[in-house]
């Protein structure tokens, strides 16, 4: 087919395209890219699947009347992009560098691999609160994943911190294992989904502690209690718990970009609706970019435009 000789002339280590990151939009970037018979390589420093692996259940990605877990939900993903070709390495990305019609991306090992456009799909990972405590008790007691920790907690008491979908989520997955969960959020009014909200304030095992702030966690070799303090009348309370799971929101992993990708304030990237980067020949998928909505059902649509047009670019220069 015209249009489609790029796949010819690659130099050792050259990709057509190379993704960065392999949650669900950079597998979604990976099968449709594949599918466009596009050399391309995805590129994934951890665990293949991204945040999503670490949800016990995945209720709003439509297809699955039941809900599906996210490891599952990912290794379809997954096994569906190689199928029809993607190639995928583990690594960590240190940098991404763009000459002009030619990119590189140089990982943590040394290897350093070419291509003519890059996806960057490489998601978000939990903020921290930054409070005393937070690094000492990290795996004695904090934790920012339930699905890998919670079992630990079985019959103990627990607190969530964060009002948002994923505190709210994770607090009633840890009702399975907690004698009590205190979820501690610092307004008075959740951001999570209703459908969410109703569930947990169904939920006898948990209790909403409202207008407060964690302002220490204590402990000796494990976490005993963390000190909070309510933010309207500026009183403070030390709340007994075994365990805290921080659910605080997310930062971006940019680290490795070149410096003259636009980012927002919050140091997310800024796309246009084709999910093209500030720079030519580079594109943004999934949590990573600036967006109102983030979750697997958008990340996936982010994957799918940001493939068919890294091809486009990669025909236009093709042509030049
Ligand atoms: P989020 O929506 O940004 O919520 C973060 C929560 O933490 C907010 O309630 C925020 O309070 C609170 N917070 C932030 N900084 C804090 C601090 N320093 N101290 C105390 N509290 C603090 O983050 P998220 O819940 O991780 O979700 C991230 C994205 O993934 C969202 O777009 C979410 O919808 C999506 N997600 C979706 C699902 C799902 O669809 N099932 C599941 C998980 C996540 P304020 O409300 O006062 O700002």
């Amino acid at each position: 087919m015209k249009g489609k000789t790029h796949i010819k002339d690659l130099s050792k280590k050259g990709y057509d395209i190379i993704i960065i990151g392999g949650g669900p939009a950079g597998l979604t970037a990976g099968l449709y890219a594949s599918r466009s018979r596009l050399n391309t390589l995805l590129i994934e420093r951890a665990l293949i699947g991204g945040q999503i692996v670490t949800t016990d259940k995945v209720e709003n990605y439509p297809g699955f009347e039941e809900g599906i877990s996210g490891p599952e939900l990912v290794r379809h993903m997954e096994a569906q992009a190689k199928r029809f070709g993607l190639e995928i390495i583990s690594g960590r990305v240190v940098s991404a560098e763009d000459n002009g019609d030619s990119k590189s991306v140089r990982l943590e090992d040394g290897n350093e691999y070419t291509c003519k456009a890059i996806i960057v799909a490489s998601g978000a990972e939990p903020a921290k609160l930054e409070v005393e405590g937070e690094d000492k008790y990290r795996g004695r007691g904090v934790s920012y994943c339930a699905t890998c920790d919670g079992a630990f907690f079985k019959n103990l008491k627990i607190a969530v911190v964060g009002g948002g979908d994923s505190a709210i989520e994770e607090a009633l997955f840890l009702t399975k294992f907690g004698s009590e969960v205190y979820v501690i959020h610092r307004r008075n009014e959740l951001r999570a989904t209703k459908v969410l909200q109703e569930r947990l304030f169904a939920n006898p095992k948990i209790k909403v502690v409202w207008d407060s702030v964690v302002e220490k966690i204590e402990g000796d070799d494990f976490i005993k209690g963390i000190l909070l303090k309510n933010v309207k009348t500026q009183e403070k309370n030390l709340l007994n718990v075994d365990g805290i799971f921080i659910y605080v929101g997310t930062r971006p992993n940019t680290e490795f970009l070149p410096n003259n990708i636009k980012l927002n304030e919050k140091g997310y990237i800024i796309t246009d609706d084709n999910m093209a980067a500030s720079v030519p020949g580079i594109f943004a998928a999934g949590d990573i970019r600036a967006k109102l909505l983030k979750q697997v059902s958008t990340a996936v649509g982010d994957g799918a435009t940001a493939a068919f047009a890294a091809e486009r670019y990669i025909e236009a220069i093709a042509k030049k």
